[in-house]
């Protein structure tokens, strides 16, 4: 069975936000004051488990736990071992998170045991002063022991980190050279005007072909064809063992190559990261409707599936999107 929308894109990756909160504030994230949803409106272990159960039936193969950060979760692992049982019962491939890495000193090797293999790590910068600048009071300390547990766990690392404007500029070539060091994948994100933070995006904003053309003065790079399906583009250079990505969504729109659609915590099926289009699953999974209507409700929503985010950032362009990121988890 595949998930087909009406461009003609395969759609077989599920983003789940398990939370809206989160135990930092990035800047470029979150504001400071932020109202969180109501623990009551989160949808259940078992209904997300039934709801993921109807993607993979449909052709999904790959889910990542977002967030918010997912670890915050009350009895994440238990949600953990339910998906990652469904690796050997069904046609999931893989199940996978993205965490800020706070709280992986706890949680590595359940995470490992529950049958995550590969997660991805956000970090901007390897300066504990600026560690807590971009997080409001995060401890890099906490972060990097995470890693290390992490590493021991035989998980396999990506690092996310997010170029910013007179923040880690200076730091491009020294975050990949402890990466390379670390054995960990690094893929740089252009930050998203995903609605208003207490600073003004054009201030944050780099494209990343100045980035890509900086470092590869240095490191040569060379296209790899690692098809993740996403909008990373991967590299390689002969001086580095590691692979590097960059995902530009403001100067280099990837959307005719989308497979992926998100749940947020409360059951909406946004069908892009940067449009308002959603359907709603909260009630059909608390009423009494059979799988074939909630499969349904999938398919349809598929075709309202946008061709493609209108992400702009300018001085004096508000964000269209009223959504932060940490409803739908980047
Ligand atoms: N809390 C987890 C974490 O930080 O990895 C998961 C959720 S977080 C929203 C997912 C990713 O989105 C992180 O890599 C974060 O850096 C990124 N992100 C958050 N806001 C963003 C923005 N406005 N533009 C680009 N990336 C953003
Ligand atoms: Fe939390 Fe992740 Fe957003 Fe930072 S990026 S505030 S860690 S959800």
């Amino acid at each position: 069975m595949s998930l087909i929308d009406s461009y003609n894109r395969k759609i077989s990756y599920l983003r789940l936000s398990v939370t809206d909160r989160c135990d930092l504030r990035c800047l470029y994230c979150m504001k400071e004051k932020m109202n969180f949803l109501p623990k009551k409106d989160l949808l259940s272990f078992e209904e997300i488990s039934r709801l993921c159960d109807n993607f993979i039936d449909l052709g999904v193969n790959k889910i990542r736990l977002t967030g918010g950060e997912p670890l915050v979760r009350k009895n994440i692992i238990d949600l953990i071992q339910l998906l990652g049982s469904k690796i050997d019962n069904s046609s999931l491939k893989e199940l996978t998170i993205t965490t800020n890495g706070t709280l992986l000193s706890k949680y590595a090797e359940k995470i490992k045991k529950s049958g995550i293999n590969r997660i991805n790590i956000s970090l901007d910068t390897l300066n504990k002063k600026k560690y807590k600048e971009i997080t409001r009071f995060g401890l890099l300390d906490k972060v990097l022991e995470g890693i290390k547990i992490a590493k021991k766990n035989d998980l396999e690392i990506k690092i996310n980190t997010v170029a910013l404007k007179n923040f880690n500029d200076d730091e491009f070539e020294k975050i990949l050279l402890w990466c390379n060091k670390n054995k960990l994948d690094l893929t740089f994100i252009e930050v998203m005007p995903m609605n208003e933070t207490d600073s003004h995006r054009y201030l944050q904003f780099i494209p990343l072909d100045n980035l890509y053309e900086n470092l590869n003065k240095k490191f040569n790079f060379f296209k790899i064809d690692k098809n993740t399906g996403g909008p990373s583009k991967y590299y390689k250079s002969e001086k580095l063992d590691i692979n590097i990505g960059f995902i530009t969504p403001l100067t280099n729109n990837f959307c005719a190559n989308c497979n992926r659609v998100r749940i947020t915590s409360t059951g909406r099926l946004y069908l892009c990261l940067g449009q308002n289009e959603y359907v709603d699953f909260r009630d059909i999974l608390r009423n009494d409707f059979t799988d074939s209507y909630i499969k349904e409700k999938i398919l349809f929503a598929l075709n309202i599936k946008p061709k493609e985010h209108n992400f702009i950032i300018e001085k004096n362009v508000k964000p269209y999107m009223q959504r932060f990121m940490n409803v739908t988890g980047g």
